[in-house]
């Protein structure tokens, strides 16, 4: 028996003919096919060796069939940590997981206009001559806030890092104990501070910190007061800081910088959807911060990145800081941020980028949305058993971690399949959809759904 399989297993040469492998090798090339095939081939006769495994098919035809699955299963598995879409239905808007805030239809018009050709990147049109990077978006920026000037980096962590050491290298950085937060991914106000160059000064205590604690500490090493937005965490209870006004004014007196890390800093007012804890960047300049700084791809929708708007003779040290070369961004995430801010410009915002339409929807067009879906998926006979409740979605992103959106939820189940089952087979499909069990069920939330993936996600439920 054992022989006789391994007899039948068919030649490499004959399999790479086989048509189960023919879109493989269109796609992947002969040879990394063949390569999978060698190891598949030799996987197979290892268990017929050694007689364990699954029983093998004798026939030859269906025995090249399971090479096939093999070989194809490997390609899979190597291709799964390969950047691809993927559908969040978690109704989490800033998934940081999932890539944060999709782009607009003008952003990614932008970014394949300057990817597929040349751009002014670092030329002048005016003069012919060496221009800078993102010299438009001081103007922009202008329009939009009256901000001083603009310095983009790769995030919000790399310009607070950048900031710091502009503003504060082998001096003192004085920072309440009730901000010394950590956001994730390891990024910790105190080591950012030490990678920085400069020295952590802690004053006052977790929950309470006044106005007076920043002026005692202020010394001649004193190079910046840092305020920092508390992101994904809320200290309530018998809670105190000074207003940014207060701040700046005592910053002022100093003739020292206020640095204000806003974290996701929205440029629109988001108090009529819940959202009333997140400082606007406008809010913070008209306080008085001599410096802020903010992330591209949280609640203002567009690409990662990390913007510092700010008084003109501290944005100008930051870009001459030898590491701005190191932390600085490339065209396409010019063009996709230009064309998001183009969007506030407009006053479209709300419209045009997606993150900001799907926090914007409501309750009730949510529902619409998910009993549609459903009359979809059961327009032809399936298993699967979907109903409505009421639910929350979420901002992500660390932002606003109390506000919940309320949702409506699609939950899904099967008679046979659990929820894990279900999580699994939908993570699985191709594209991968990405949902979330509450309370032992499998919920979808189309609330971070774009309408183009609808198709995929009824038919991924039909297969159930
Ligand atoms: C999110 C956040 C950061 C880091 O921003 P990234 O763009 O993710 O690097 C820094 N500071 C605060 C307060 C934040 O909320």
């Amino acid at each position: 028996m054992a022989n006789n399989i391994l007899r039948s297993l068919p030649s490499i040469d004959v399999m790479l003919r086989h048509g189960s492998l023919s879109e493989l090798v269109s796609r992947d090339g002969r040879e990394n096919v063949r390569d999978r095939l060698r190891e598949a081939l030799d996987e197979i006769r290892r268990e017929v060796l050694r007689g364990d495994g699954l029983p093998l098919p004798e026939d030859p035809e269906s025995l090249a069939r399971e090479v096939s699955r093999r070989v194809r299963a490997r390609f899979e598995s190597r291709h799964l940590g390969r950047t691809q879409p993927v559908i969040n239905a978690t109704g989490v808007v800033l998934h940081t997981n999932l890539g944060r805030a999709p782009l607009s239809a003008a952003a990614l018009t932008a970014i394949g206009e300057v990817a597929a050709g040349y751009c002014n990147l670092e030329y002048d049109l005016a003069t012919g001559n060496r221009g800078k990077r993102g010299s438009g978006l001081d103007a922009m920026f202008g329009d939009l806030l009256g901000a001083g000037a603009a310095a983009v980096v790769n995030n919000c962590a790399a310009a607070v890092l950048l900031t710091l050491n502009t503003l504060a290298e082998g001096g003192e950085v004085i920072v309440s104990r009730g901000e010394l937060v950590e956001i994730g991914g390891s990024f910790r106000i105190p080591d950012v501070i030490t990678k920085s160059g400069a020295r952590l000064r802690e004053v006052g205590t977790t929950n309470r910190t006044r106005l007076s604690d920043y002026e005692q500490a202020i010394n001649e090493q004193t190079k910046a007061i840092l305020r920092v937005h508390p992101s994904n965490y809320r200290i309530i209870g018998f809670t105190e800081k000074p207003e940014l006004c207060d701040l700046a004014a005592l910053a002022r007196a100093h003739n020292l910088p206020l640095f204000d890390d806003l974290g996701s800093g929205s440029l629109v007012d988001l108090a009529g959807i819940g959202i009333s804890e997140e400082p606007t960047v406008a809010s913070s300049l008209e306080a008085g911060a001599t410096v802020v700084a903010f992330s591209g791809d949280k609640l203002l929708g567009g690409p990662q990145c990390g913007i510092v708007l700010g008084e003109p003779a501290i944005i100008k040290n930051i870009k001459s800081n030898p590491l701005m070369r190191a932390l600085r961004v490339d065209k396409l995430s010019y063009a996709a941020l230009e064309a998001t801010i183009a969007s506030y410009l407009r006053g479209n915002a709300q419209r045009e980028l997606p993150a900001l339409a799907a926090l914007h929807a409501t309750r009730d067009e949510v529902g619409a949305r998910a009993e549609y879906l459903i009359d979809r998926v059961i327009a032809i006979p399936c298993e699967v058993e979907l109903r409505l409740i009421d639910g929350f979605s979420a901002v992500g992103g660390g932002s606003a971690p109390e506000v919940q959106l309320p949702s409506v939820l699609i939950t899904v189940s099967h008679p046979r399949l659990s929820a894990d089952d279900i999580e699994k087979r939908l993570r699985h499909n191709s594209p991968p959809i990405i949902a979330r069990i509450v309370d032992d069920r499998l919920t979808l939330d189309v609330r971070t759904v774009q309408p183009r993936d609808e198709a995929a996600i009824i038919t991924a439920l039909q297969r159930l």
